[in-house]
């Protein structure tokens, strides 16, 4: 594959701590907490623009507390999750308040003096004599180094471990079990908490498990499982994966609301913005105790039945010393592998992790690479006149140190005649009517579907608008899938939309058009030739790859 070599000799120093933690889970936001707290100097950096990935971005705003479950299980972190939510246990479940959580997880990360960087992305990382130095960061302002002796991998996909040039297991595609939620209002009286459903929407074991929501009586939260392509897949299949999901699950949300008498009056108000369920391979390679931790130094957590979890801490080393791991790339075994995804026993790892990491720290931070995997230098073919741009530093007129910036190229990963970053309002349009006329069209966007402000941002209604050319047809569209989700009809002077149903509409109407999308992707470059801008470089969960395209349309919102 073409490559392309990032062409900057120094970048701007954003950070210099000891610890960076990438991945605001609950495992990321619980270790930086625990090392904050013993006197480390921490920062905290997350793709996303909140924290507690597996409750808020799942949408799975419960703590289920049967009698079984063992209360030193709950962590800090959960308990004043669960306080700050205010809401008692009903049928075994505490409900969560999805706000209460975020904001409750960002209060204690600020307050303990942690840095919290949103909407960036690793994308490489700095070594100085074969010892890692830090990480660069990718996001709007370009790339950014943030100085550290540890770096704490709490990303779904391992995205550290692959910067560093891990080898992962199960290369081959396989299938995977995979939970969403449906969330709903207006949900008439259930006497059980779960549903049968029909074979044919594809549910495995055709059962649907019911949850109250925080919002009281009517608030149901509907968690059913998929099986699902699972291994060695790009971006685009990624992308590809959740729109095939989100189809299958307005079918279900369809089914619900036509069929169901308990939801004949019911409103669909979201459906989970990410997959819950495995996201990445172990590393392939055994264990290496590149920290010389003895086998007696344990990590600990508790499962909700009171089983106790251990495995000797260097499970969780990482290819590169100093690079410990806190997601399911860790190298350890069943039942504790299946678990690390649960909030409960991810908040618990993240805890005794960062004990065994501040009380060892001489042993587990960065020292020059003996017998370590080698880190990615790739020497492949560059591309001779197509040359990376990028925002200069964060923040204009402000001095910032330089560090000398990695010699990394990236992937070509596609050719297209249209590349559009940014699927909001405009950009969301452009690429549907591209795709229409027959251009090859690639979307890349930072959220998990389209819409921009007029979904993700939580805009249901526009005052000022006129409502001609294409804008009626896509409230054309919007009212087809209200319809089908049994919402009224767009109108009246200032007419509200269902969220919801506008981002699955222009996900259907991009799809059915034929244009390529990369969700949870963030442009952080252009590429170009002479003064022709001819690509993008985009951070991804997987790693930073560049797109080129004949037009770039930009359609960030705010000229990025
Ligand atoms: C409170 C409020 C009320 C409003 N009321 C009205 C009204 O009454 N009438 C009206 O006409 N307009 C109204 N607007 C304005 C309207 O929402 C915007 O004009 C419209 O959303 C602009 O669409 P856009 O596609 O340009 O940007 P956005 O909708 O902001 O979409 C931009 C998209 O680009 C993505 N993105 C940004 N940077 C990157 C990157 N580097 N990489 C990848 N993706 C990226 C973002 O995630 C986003 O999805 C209102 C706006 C607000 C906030």
């Amino acid at each position: 594959m073409m490559q392309i070599n990032f062409n900057r000799e120094f970048l701007p120093v954003l950070d210099k701590c000891d610890v960076v933690v990438i991945g605001g889970s609950f495992g990321g936001v619980s270790a930086a907490l625990a090392l904050a707290r013993a006197g480390r100097k921490v920062t905290l950096v997350e793709p996303r623009t909140y924290l507690g990935r597996e409750i808020t971005a799942t949408l799975r705003p419960w703590i289920i507390l049967s009698d079984k479950v063992n209360p030193t299980g709950l962590t800090d972190v959960i308990k004043e999750c669960i306080n700050s939510s205010g809401a008692s246990a009903v049928a075994g479940e505490i409900p969560l308040h999805m706000n209460a959580v975020k904001t409750c997880l960002e209060d204690l990360v600020l307050t303990a003096g942690i840095k919290l960087i949103y909407a960036s992305l690793p994308v490489d990382l700095c070594f100085a004599q074969d010892t890692l130095q830090g990480v660069v960061i990718g996001n709007k302002s370009g790339r950014q180094v943030i100085l550290c002796k540890v770096l704490i991998d709490a990303t779904e996909t391992a995205l550290v471990a692959r910067l560093a040039g891990a080898k992962f297991g199960v290369a081959q595609k396989g299938q995977a079990l995979f939970r969403y939620t449906l969330e709903f209002g207006k949900v008439g009286t259930l006497d059980e908490t779960v549903l049968s459903v029909p074979d044919r929407l594809g549910i495995v074991n055709d059962v649907l498990m019911l949850h109250q929501g925080y919002g009281g009586r009517g608030n149901v939260l509907v968690e059913f499982e998929y099986s699902l392509p699972f291994g060695d897949m790009s971006d685009f299949e990624l992308t590809q994966r959740d729109a095939l999901v989100q189809q299958r699950t307005t079918d279900l949300a369809a089914y619900l609301l036509t069929e169901v008498p308990a939801f004949d009056q019911a409103l669909l108000a979201g459906g989970s913005y990410e997959l819950y369920g495995p996201h990445t391979p172990q590393l392939a390679d055994p264990v290496s105790n590149w920290a010389h931790l003895p086998e007696s130094v344990m990590v600990n957590a508790i499962a909700t039945d009171g089983t106790e979890l251990k495995t000797p801490a260097v499970s969780f080393s990482g290819p590169i010393p100093g690079i410990w791991l806190l997601n399911e790339a860790a190298r350890v075994a069943e039942p504790m592998q299946a678990l690390i995804r649960d909030p409960l026993i991810s908040s618990q790892l993240g805890v005794s992790l960062a004990d065994v990491i501040n009380q060892q720290w001489g042993n587990v931070s960065a020292h020059p690479m003996k017998q370590a995997a080698e880190h990615n230098r790739t020497g492949q073919t560059q591309s001779a006149s197509l040359q990376i741009k990028e925002a200069q530093q964060p923040q204009r007129g402000r001095a910032y140190d330089l560090h000398p910036a990695p010699d990394t190229s990236i992937p070509i990963i596609c050719t297209a005649d249209t590349i559009i970053v940014g699927g909001g309002t405009s950009g969301a349009v452009a690429a549907i009517v591209a795709a229409q006329q027959g251009i090859q069209t690639v979307l890349v966007e930072m959220n998990p579907g389209l819409g921009g402000t007029g979904t993700y941002g939580g805009i249901h209604s526009y005052w000022f608008v006129r409502h001609m050319g294409f804008e009626a047809r896509i409230i054309d569209l919007v009212n087809q899938m209200q319809k089908r989700l049994r919402h009224g009809k767009i109108k009246g002077p200032i007419p509200e939309w269902n969220i919801e149903a506008k981002a699955r509409a222009l996900m259907q109407e991009a799809q059915t058009t034929g244009v390529k999308m990369l969700f949870n992707s963030l442009v952080i470059g252009t590429i170009v030739e002479g003064n022709v801008v001819r690509g993008v470089v985009v951070a991804t969960r997987t790693g930073p790859v560049a797109l080129l395209g004949k037009v770039i349309i930009d359609a960030s919102g705010d000229g990025d």
